[in-house]
């Protein structure tokens, strides 16, 4: 693989950095996720969706009928890191829309479900904003224990059920759901589907829960007596497993080229606050253990841009990554973990010191970052999981109970 990037990726680096510019306020701080909180900061980065989308930078690997630009995988990921460098918000908006459930109903979706819900994405429109309902109070890493159910009754399935920690389901327009429609299937894997559901529609109840940061994230979604119309499904009736875990495959890859962006930006500042700050008289830049932590987070960034690529790569040859999207979260959520130990050692007290005070110090990212990143190595599946998947698929392990 030739890692160097292309006059046209080099090009794209240069349009955002000067889209940023022109853009988002030097005063304007990005909190990863933290967009779908409040309104004021949900509206804005609506706005800058669309415009990224009016660039077609939104779904860029998207075939051009869906409302994509046809290009390379490399530079959507490119797209992604520069993106999140620069502190772009609106990338990720309703991400479960550009990041799985667009490719995955590119996959088995049906063509009408495909002409009906891409371009919407596409678009940055507030219609193509996602939410995922797969984890349970019961369900989590166990994901086949889910219970929400789905009856047929003539042209429509009636759901009912709980899910819980759905992101973004207060201001998302549908929900990507997973449910039983087989309860006595011999294996629970095979009684599950795939639905639609407008997040609209009479019997849905929303209820917040708060992270320990304070910040509207996830919610609770009750499900009462739902009535879907029977064209949502998506794909085959009980087959919804192993579509799902493709999904889940598109979710975990989606993260890395965002951790790296976010990451390198983060390791510039640390290294710009070492070089202006003293202590007794001498530079944090001089000091050993404080240059070697920094190199270590600049290894682990270019090793996660490396593996990012591959999968760019990889999946411009058709592969779809299973056991490297696993890689990359579980690697991932180590280099978030790494780079907020890191800058909490460096800031000292400071670094307990939020974005709003002014003895804040990098604008509280790295307060924000510590808060955020034992969220992000839960989300879409834990450490625990994710190895359980590379035993599996890469090192031909037996499965996991
Ligand atoms: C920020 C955030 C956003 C989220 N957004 C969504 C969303 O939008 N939609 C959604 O459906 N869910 C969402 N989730 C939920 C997330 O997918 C689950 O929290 C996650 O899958 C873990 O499930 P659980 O919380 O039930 O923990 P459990 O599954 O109960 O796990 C508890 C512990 O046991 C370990 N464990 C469990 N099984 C095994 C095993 N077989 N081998 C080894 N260790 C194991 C786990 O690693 C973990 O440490 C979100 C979570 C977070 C933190």
């Amino acid at each position: 693989m030739d890692f160097k990037l292309s006059e046209k990726e080099d090009a794209l680096r240069e349009e955002i950095r000067r889209f940023a510019e022109a853009e988002i306020s030097p005063d304007f701080i990005h909190n990863f996720l933290d967009e779908e909180s409040r309104d004021e900061d949900w509206a804005f980065a609506m706005s800058i969706s669309k415009k990224l989308a009016q660039k077609g930078w939104l779904v860029m690997a998207w075939p051009k009928k869906y409302g994509g630009q046809e290009a390379s995988y490399l530079e959507q990921m490119v797209l992604a890191m520069e993106a999140t460098y620069w502190g772009i918000p609106g990338l990720g908006m309703g991400i479960s829309g550009t990041a799985w459930v667009g490719p995955s109903l590119m996959m088995y979706g049906s063509e009408e479900q495909r002409q009906k819900y891409l371009p919407l994405i596409a678009a940055g429109d507030p219609d193509g904003v996602w939410c995922t309902g797969y984890s349970e109070p019961n369900a989590g890493s166990d994901f086949a224990n889910i219970q929400t159910r789905a009856v047929r009754e003539g042209d429509e399935y009636v759901v009912n059920g709980q899910k819980v920690w759905t992101s973004c389901a207060h201001r998302a327009r549908w929900c990507w759901l997973a449910l039983v429609t087989d309860p006595n299937a011999a294996k629970k894997q095979h009684g599950i589907s795939l639905l639609i559901v407008d997040m609209k529609s009479p019997g849905i109840t929303v209820r917040p829960l708060l992270n320990y940061s304070g910040v509207h994230i996830f919610n609770e979604v009750f499900f009462d007596n739902v009535r879907v119309p029977a064209a949502n499904l998506v794909g085959q009736e009980n087959r919804g497993w192993y579509q799902l875990m493709q999904s889940l495959a598109y979710e975990r890859h989606s993260v890395g080229a965002q951790i790296y962006g976010a990451g390198k930006r983060m390791l510039e500042n640390l290294v710009e606050y070492v070089s202006e700050t003293k202590q007794d008289g001498v530079s944090l830049s001089q000091n050993p253990v404080i240059r070697h932590k920094l190199a270590e987070r600049a290894i682990d960034l270019e090793t996660l841009k490396m593996l990012s690529y591959e999968i760019a790569w990889k999946m411009s040859q058709g592969v779809i990554p299973i056991y490297e999207a696993s890689r990359n979260k579980a690697y991932g959520d180590c280099v978030q973990e790494r780079m907020a130990n890191t800058g909490t050692e460096i800031l000292g007290a400071y670094s307990q010191i939020d974005q709003n005070s002014k003895l804040a110090r990098l604008k509280g990212a790295i307060q924000h970052l510590y808060l955020l990143f034992p969220g992000i190595t839960i989300a879409a599946g834990t450490d625990e999981i994710e190895k359980n998947i590379i035993g599996q698929f890469k090192l031909g392990l037996p499965k996991s109970y």
